[in-house]
């Protein structure tokens, strides 16, 4: 089945993403636990969270990404700065033990000049000191583009990081096409030799989701500038490789893209044109 959705404001609820996620023509989506730059999360809304239940479940909406703010920082050289992405996150962690088939998302860091082997060993110890058996939802490391002080950039980071996690049985990985490509793994002319690297150093196993995005940006450039599908330095050829390929097919697709939701709709449409279903 090709699972398939787009980034949707949080603001009017559960129900609302997930009637906004079929209106698109999608089956999952992904929204912010909290708004990007605050970081405070709205309370719970119990009536909102039933009514989502059953709604995804007579929808088959069976997954959904909840992506932590980009503020949010593991590995800031400001203990403070630490100290609040760990509640954040624990708070995220006990909020989405509600919502049935989510999956949790963050950006690993910026190590801010202390260095990535610093930034990677404070990451694993922010891991170590919020994650514990109960935690059912898995959380997904993202591959970033490695900008400026990003962990997370190279495939051996995100490794590293899950080596050093003691509960590394619910950490996962969310591959970013933009990031990678921006962070010098060319999907372009060898879709097959990255995912090859991938395996060889995290494990495809470890591979939960992708989010599907085009670059503004030529490979190795280390921008993080996403754009429309088809519309970038990626191309539709490429767009069609990834959702098709064996290794990746079966994994939740997660649209990024500088669009509003008609543009997200339209998207959505043309790759499933491009899908081709066995
Ligand atoms: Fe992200
Ligand atoms: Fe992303
Ligand atoms: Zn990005």
């Amino acid at each position: 089945m090709f699972t398939i959705g787009c980034h949707l404001s949080a603001s009017d609820g559960f129900l609302a993403m997930a009637k906004t996620a079929l209106a698109v023509g999608g089956n999952t989506f992904q929204y912010f636990s909290r708004n990007p730059r605050g970081s405070r999360a709205r309370p719970l809304d119990t009536e909102d969270i039933d009514k989502y239940v059953s709604f995804a479940a007579e929808n088959g909406i069976k997954t959904v990404l909840c992506h932590a703010p980009y503020t949010m920082n593991a590995c800031s050289s400001d203990p403070g700065l630490r100290d609040l992405a760990k509640q954040m996150m624990a708070e995220d962690f006990s909020r989405l033990s509600y919502i049935p088939g989510a999956m949790y998302n963050f950006h690993p860091g910026s190590h801010t000049g202390q260095g990535t082997e610093k930034g990677i060993e404070e990451i694993a110890d922010l891991l170590n000191n919020v994650l514990t058996e109960d935690i059912k939802t898995p959380v997904l490391l993202e591959t970033m583009a490695g900008k400026g002080s990003e962990v997370g950039g190279r495939f051996e980071e995100i490794a590293e990081i899950i080596k050093k996690t003691e509960l590394s049985e619910k950490l996962g990985v969310c591959l970013d096409t933009c990031h990678i490509n921006d962070g010098g793994y060319d999907i372009v002319s060898d879709l097959d030799g990255v995912l090859y690297e991938f395996d060889r150093i995290i494990g495809l196993d470890k591979l939960y989701a992708v989010h599907l995005n085009d670059s503004m940006n030529p490979v190795g450039a280390h921008k993080d500038r996403h754009q429309k599908i088809g519309e970038g330095t990626l191309g539709i050829d490429t767009v069609k490789k990834v959702i098709n390929h064996k290794k990746l097919r079966d994994l939740p697709f997660f649209l990024e893209t500088p669009n509003e939701l008609d543009g997200y709709a339209k998207e959505i449409a043309i790759l499933k044109t491009l899908r081709n279903e066995e």
